[in-house]
């Protein structure tokens, strides 16, 4: 049991911890999925994987987002895998759209040179407004501002592993601000100026910068420094955040807050393809204690083509210890190592 709890723990009520409807000790938390209505299938099978690994017995509520409303199809299917309560809740406009200071005739021609680079999903405006939503939006939405932790699923992700621990009490039992379970390279292509602006905020407000920061893994070049050199210092590795549970109080922060309205200023959500993975991990990197970043070795996940997969009875239908099905290519896309050198196994 890698956080150590006692057997018995959820029907421990105490100081904090909010009984739930069938006497729960759940946290202030919530599954959360930014999802498309036609995404629904893949939405259910992600959900039945949880489900059945963890949430079945923690009874987490499931709040969904959208740019547009949800149809009643989604929302009676959707409702219909989980015991637990569903939100669903449509994005304000002024949380999607693309914002006016933004030059229309040079985000088409930016991401027109991108996509002839290679960057996926270059020339799709809805993607650009995705990442940005999910870098510095998110949280701010009104159905999110009483909730402290969230744990970040997407359609078509598959979770093998039975979890049989509160993740969201360990997260807050522990102090710890971000989970993960996988690392990687991105591509520099989509990032050029996200360091050097940066450097820029980091100029200007050197006392941000945590003293138990993660710099030298967001900086290192030994093991491949092409991607450090063409973005430009940064050595792409990020947090993959299609899966993340985290505390929204260090999104809420204002050290964060003004690095993305830095970001969001200097346009590069929509001139190249900021993600919202080098963001968030860029930020943490810096901005928080390298202590309150947390491996999930347990949770095994996959979205394609990359697996985190434990070696454990817990596990079923994923190969241990591989993070593709195999193709060795992919593996030099893997920074675990490097986060093991730069920050250990904690
Ligand atoms: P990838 O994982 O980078 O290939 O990107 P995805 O297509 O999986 O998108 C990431 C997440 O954002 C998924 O949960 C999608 O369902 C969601 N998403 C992406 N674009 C949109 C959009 O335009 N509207 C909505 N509602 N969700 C979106
Ligand atoms: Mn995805």
């Amino acid at each position: 049991d890698p956080t150590g709890e006692p057997e018995g723990i959820l029907t421990r009520a105490g100081p904090g911890y909010e009984p739930g409807p069938k006497g729960t000790a759940r946290i202030n938390a919530t599954l959360l999925a930014l999802v498309r209505n036609e995404e629904l299938e893949g939405m259910l099978q992600a959900m039945r994987d949880l489900e059945r690994t963890w949430n079945r017995k923690f009874n987490y509520p499931w709040t969904f987002f959208n740019d547009v409303p949800f149809t009643e199809e989604f929302m009676r299917k959707t409702q219909a895998e989980t015991n637990a309560e569903c939100r669903y809740e449509v994005i304000p406009k002024e949380h999607w759209e693309m914002p006016s200071w933004i030059n229309r005739e040079l985000f088409k021609e930016s991401t027109k040179l991108l996509k002839e680079q290679g960057v996926q999903y270059a020339d799709m405006v809805s993607y650009h407004q995705m990442c940005r939503w999910n870098s510095g939006m998110f949280y701010k939405h009104p159905a999110l501002e009483h909730v402290q932790y969230y744990w970040r699923v997407e359609p078509k992700v598959h979770f093998f592993c039975d979890i049989d621990y509160d993740v969201f009490r360990y997260m807050r039992d522990n102090n710890k601000t971000y989970g993960f379970t996988i690392n990687l390279y991105d591509s520099p292509e989509s990032i050029p100026t996200l360091w050097p602006e940066t450097l820029k905020f980091l100029a200007d407000h050197p006392d941000y910068i945590h003293p138990n920061n993660a710099m030298d893994w967001l900086t290192d070049k030994v093991r491949r420094p092409d991607h450090n050199e063409k973005a430009n210092g940064y050595s792409t590795c990020h947090f993959w955040s299609n899966f993340e549970i985290a505390d929204m109080n260090f999104w809420r922060s204002k050290a964060y807050e003004d690095y993305f309205n830095h970001l969001d200023r200097a346009g590069g959500f929509f001139y190249e393809r900021w993600g919202d993975a080098p963001v968030h991990s860029i930020a943490l990197g810096l901005f928080e204690d390298k202590n309150k970043i947390h491996w999930f070795r347990d949770i095994g996940y996959q979205h394609i083509p990359f697996f985190n997969c434990p070696n454990s009875p817990k596990c079923k239908g994923c190969k241990t210890g591989l993070l593709t099905d195999g193709e060795p290519f992919l593996y030099m896309e893997d920074c675990r190592p490097n986060w093991f050198k730069y920050v250990g196994m904690g």
